[in-house]
């Protein structure tokens, strides 16, 4: 089988992505996903919330997932379901495991869209016991949401991520009653409205610098014991205590998909742990593109939906053989900030293009300032930055002619 674009993926990313590289000129678009349908995660986000910037709407997940499904109806963009693709190689050549077994694709351009995994209990070193009723937030969300079962009556979330403040409302809203959001940090890791809709709106306790130190009960969980923690992140011991549960939620981070990009050597972020990409969200591999979360985990799939016309129109100028010359330069986070996306831009750009970025830590009435070597290039004020929500500046084509070398964002005085 042989394809211009090749998408990997049929979350919002990958739709976006076909939808663009179709709109560009591409004739053969497809997208492979391994779910048994399209939508990706905003399948099982039943909660309002998508789409204020794309569309000046609150719509659920499946409601915006079935608008970019709607149109690669519309545009008669081909799609295999229940199809996992298992590699992927230099010369673009992918394998796949489908309802008709395995399957060989030959592809001009390939757009990595695969999302992100949830990080386990193994991965935060939670002692104690093992029994059933430990979740993570998002396997408990598809089983509330998308399978129908209900998870367990007394529950602690431990981190506030957004999965976690969500799953807070929604089991509150099915019955259980959540006895605590517990975060380790002395700040939240979830977006300010989802601590105030979900949190403070049902009287649920988000305890911040707090960790959960041990996990009770052999079959089933009956309890989790709870500390402080002190500056230096270690534990208070007068202050633990006891909390009855019989189900524990974990939300304690997403971390890209990346498997397949691994296996054909495409670098790797260690910050965002997604590929590295210009600003055509190309990764260093010629011809492999890369959108949404696999690169950077997003909070406002708006975003994704904006990075995935970027890397779904760039494919398809590559597999046209369409390309440009292009002129890039480093970007590199400085004092504040933990990481930018994209990794290198291209100065030569005759349109805007958008930088996004993490704060390392919560500021206010700071500037977000960019050098060129010793020369500002622009300054941006903000009166509230915090980790949990990204921010993004818009380099103008006039910005970009200023720029003769690698630039640094920092925020001012961090
Ligand atoms: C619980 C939760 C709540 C959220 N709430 C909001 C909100 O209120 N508002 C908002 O704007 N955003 C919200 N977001 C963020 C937004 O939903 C995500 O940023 C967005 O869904 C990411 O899109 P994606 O396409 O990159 O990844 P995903 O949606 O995860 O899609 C990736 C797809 O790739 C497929 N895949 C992976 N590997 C393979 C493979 N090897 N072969 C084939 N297919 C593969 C997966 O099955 C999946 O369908 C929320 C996210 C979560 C998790």
């Amino acid at each position: 089988m042989k394809y211009d674009v090749v998408i990997i993926g049929g979350g919002p990313a990958g739709l976006g992505a076909a939808i663009e590289a179709k709109r560009t000129g591409a004739k053969k678009v497809i997208i492979l996903e391994r779910d048994r349908e399209l939508g990706g995660i905003l399948n099982q986000c039943i909660h309002n919330g998508f789409g204020l910037h794309e569309f000046k709407e609150e719509l659920t997940g499946p409601e915006y997932a079935s608008r970019f499904i709607d149109m690669v109806k519309e545009f008669n963009i081909e799609y295999m379901l229940n199809t996992m693709v298992l590699s992927i190689d230099e010369n673009r050549n992918i394998v796949a495991l489908g309802e008709r077994g395995l399957i060989d694709i030959s592809a001009r351009a390939i757009v990595l869209a695969m999302g992100c995994i949830e990080r386990s209990r193994g991965a935060i070193d939670v002692p104690g016991y093992r029994g059933a009723g430990i979740y993570t937030a998002g396997a408990a969300q598809r089983f509330m949401n998308m399978e129908g079962y209900m998870v367990g009556k007394r529950v602690v979330i431990y981190g506030s991520g957004d999965i976690g403040l969500i799953m807070a409302r929604r089991l509150t809203l099915e019955g259980a009653k959540v006895e605590a959001v517990v975060e380790r940090n002395p700040f939240s890791s979830g977006l300010n409205r989802n601590i105030v809709q979900c949190l403070n709106d049902y009287n649920i306790p988000l305890l911040l610098s707090h960790c959960i130190s041990y996990v009770h009960g052999r079959d089933r969980v009956n309890g989790v014991t709870i500390s402080k923690l002190d500056e230096n992140m270690d534990i208070i011991h007068e202050s633990s205590k006891f909390i009855e549960c019989d189900t524990l939620l974990l939300s304690v981070g997403l971390i890209p998909e990346n498997e397949l990009s691994r296996e054909v050597n495409i670098n790797l972020d260690n910050t965002t742990r997604g590929p590295v990409v210009n600003s055509s969200m190309e990764t260093n591999i010629e011809g492999i593109f890369a959108c949404g979360n696999v690169v950077h985990v997003h909070d406002l799939v708006d975003f994704v939906t904006k990075e995935s016309r970027i890397a779904g129109r760039n494919a398809a100028i590559y597999a046209l053989g369409e390309n440009k010359d292009k002129s890039y330069v480093k970007t590199k986070g400085g004092n504040g900030i933990s990481y930018i996306v994209p990794q290198y831009i291209d100065t030569n750009s005759n349109e805007n293009i958008d930088l996004f970025m993490r704060v390392r830590n919560i500021y206010e009435n700071k500037k977000l300032i960019i050098r060129c070597g010793e020369k500002i290039i622009l300054e941006k004020s903000r009166l509230h930055m915090i980790p949990s929500e990204m921010e993004n500046i818009k380099l103008s084509p006039h910005i970009l002619k200023k720029i003769n070398g690698d630039i640094e964002i920092c925020v001012e005085g961090a």
